[in-house]
């Protein structure tokens, strides 16, 4: 089969498009054949190092993807337009057993530490493979699986996000800040985006954006406190770190909640400990999500209510060239591999 694969760590000079094996579908697993994945900024990590996860080389990118049931134990599948959750679990620890899959400490992840989506072909369990409504696209379908299952999790899950409430969106830009914007709206909440971009926050609006800031990390608290008659947020959804992380808990209402699921400019900014008891706070750690989280996103699709937008669509052959415009920042909403 055809696909994008790292041959080693460094610049796109590893990232190969070529034949590779097509995988053997075991028991209890379905064969997909795939038709998009999209780009996200793991697949760039993996690509300049992947340290920290455990992987052989040569190895399959892309970690979320959409396509048809080829193969599979319950034969009423076969021809199921699906898209996939990218982590394999163990079915059986603690975590597995009560519902949270994602805390696995097993898990495996597509593209991660086992051959990813950027294929023809892929194997995994027939539980990760999730039915998607028909008049959704593979491209869009594939997009849920990472950015927009992380915040997902991060707005409803974890911070228990309310219609009418405000919530502030850091960082626009990013694949799972743009998604949260999108769900959080279509939830009904009034929604600030901070950005360094005039052109991002623009497009932020479009897509239904109460107000953006345009300001350093420093400057952020006091504009919020400005747009919400000094009131100051219920939740806050933070991937930044660093100065950003002490600006989100300056931004928050007192008991108002904050989600982390990334720390790009900094993992260990002042814990700020007696604003966070005085004002009663709440901090969440997050990252990827739960398959009936996933399931609960798909149907919001079914429905209508959102519809990942898609950037730019690339072949398989031109998998460096996504992940130039992604390294460039210059993309709005998700760059689509087409298979
Ligand atoms: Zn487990």
């Amino acid at each position: 089969m055809r696909a994008a694969y790292l041959t080693g760590h460094g610049g796109n000079e590893v990232v190969s498009v070529g034949e590779r094996p097509t995988p053997t579908r075991a028991a209890g697993e379905v064969l997909v054949r795939m038709k998009a994945a999209t780009v996200n900024r793991v697949d760039l990590y993996m690509r300049d190092s992947g340290a920290g996860i455990t992987h052989n080389l040569p190895q399959v990118l892309g970690v979320d993807g959409a396509g048809v049931i080829e193969e599979a134990d319950d034969t009423s599948r076969i021809g199921q337009r699906v898209t996939l959750y990218p982590g394999v679990v163990c079915g059986k620890c603690e975590f597995c057993q009560r519902g949270e899959p994602v805390l696995c400490a097993k898990m495996s992840i597509l593209g991660e530490h086992r051959d990813g989506t950027m294929a023809e072909f892929v194997c995994l369990p027939a539980d990760n493979a999730l039915p998607i409504p028909d008049d959704l696209g593979f491209a869009e379908a594939a997009a849920l699986g990472v950015n927009y299952l992380t915040a997902w999790r991060m707005l409803f899950t974890k911070a228990r996000l309310q219609a009418g409430e405000t919530a502030l969106v850091c960082g626009v830009g990013g694949g799972v800040s743009f998604a949260a914007l999108q769900l959080a709206k279509a939830a009904g909440a009034r929604v600030l985006v901070t950005s360094r971009s005039a052109e991002k926050l623009a497009r932020a609006k479009t897509f239904g954006a109460d107000a953006g800031i345009d300001a350093a990390p420093e400057r952020v608290p006091a504009a919020v406190m400005e747009l919400t008659n000094g009131r100051g947020v219920d939740v806050v959804i933070e991937n930044i770190g660093g100065a950003m992380w002490s600006a989100a808990l300056k931004s928050l209402v007192r008991g108002g909640r904050v989600v982390t699921c990334g720390a790009t400019i900094g993992d260990n900014p002042p814990a700020d400990l007696k604003r966070v008891f005085i004002r009663q706070l709440q901090m969440f750690g997050s990252t990827l999500g739960n398959p009936a989280e996933l399931a609960a996103l798909i149907g919001w699709c079914a429905q209508g209510r959102i519809r990942p937008p898609i950037d730019a669509r690339y072949p398989l052959d031109q998998v460096p060239a996504a992940f130039a415009r992604l390294e460039s920042g210059e993309q709005f909403g998700k760059l689509a591999i087409e298979i």
